[in-house]
């Protein structure tokens, strides 16, 4: 199988399950017309991102890493009429286009974009006012510190899912290096002897090729 058997299979089934939905490909097309990488979650991860933050009624979610805000308004769109979404973005650019987007969505009342590194933003939210549902998708090597902070942040029960830790495979492959790989190692290596989460690694293939998401939750 090659990639493009996956993006076959992803439009395939998307094809029963996902309406056409032209905000979102809305929110694409303003983002790469404004020049952002095309790496933001698939139709069937935002989906499924929509789907858990319903599945625990979130009324608060934090996400790490906003890009063009496309995981943003799915996860948006989950929220009840009185709930809200904080999202962290270090570059100027996108938070900009991010909130366009969000605009356009008819998000921007519920969803804010906090301009700065996410760790700092993290460290400056309070722990009284917690969150459902944190999604760290940002930054790889620092996944461990945006993973501490959303131990804090989250409530008892809530859901910290970490996106991107399978990559190819290559995370536990020995002969591989890099600071996106080791930092999800040094992840992995903290939750092992962490008792305060329950966690498990879903790999996915799919239109993005072959990657995966932690999936934890706060006892
Ligand atoms: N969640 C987005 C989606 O699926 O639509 C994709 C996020 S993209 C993979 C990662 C984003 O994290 C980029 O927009 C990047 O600028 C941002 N980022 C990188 N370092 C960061 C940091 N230290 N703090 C906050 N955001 C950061």
């Amino acid at each position: 199988t090659t990639i493009e058997d996956w993006i076959r299979s992803d439009v395939y089934h998307n094809s029963f399950l996902i309406p056409q939905d032209p905000i979102l490909e809305g929110t694409l097309k303003n983002s790469a017309a404004n020049g952002l990488p095309d790496i933001a979650v698939s139709t069937s991860q935002g989906k499924f991102l929509n789907l858990q933050a319903r599945s625990i009624q979130a009324k608060r979610i934090l996400e790490v890493g906003t890009l063009g805000g496309y995981s943003t308004i799915w996860l948006g769109r989950a929220l009840p009429d009185d709930g809200e979404l904080i999202t962290l973005e270090v570059d100027e650019k996108h938070a900009r286009v991010a909130e366009e987007n969000l605009s356009d969505a008819g998000l921007s009342s519920k969803c804010k974009v906090i301009l700065g590194p996410g760790y700092e933003s993290m460290r400056n939210l309070s722990s009284e006012n917690k969150f459902d549902l944190i999604f760290i998708d940002a930054d790889k090597p620092s996944n461990l510190k945006y993973y501490t902070e959303a131990k804090r942040l989250v409530r008892k029960g809530g859901v910290i899912i970490v996106d991107n830790v399978v990559r190819f495979g290559r995370v536990a492959d020995p002969e591989e290096s890099s600071p996106n790989i080791e930092g999800v190692r040094q992840l992995l290596q903290y939750m092992k002897g962490d008792k305060v989460v329950d966690a498990t690694t879903i790999a996915t293939v799919g239109q993005k090729g072959y990657d995966g998401f932690i999936y934890a939750i706060r006892n």
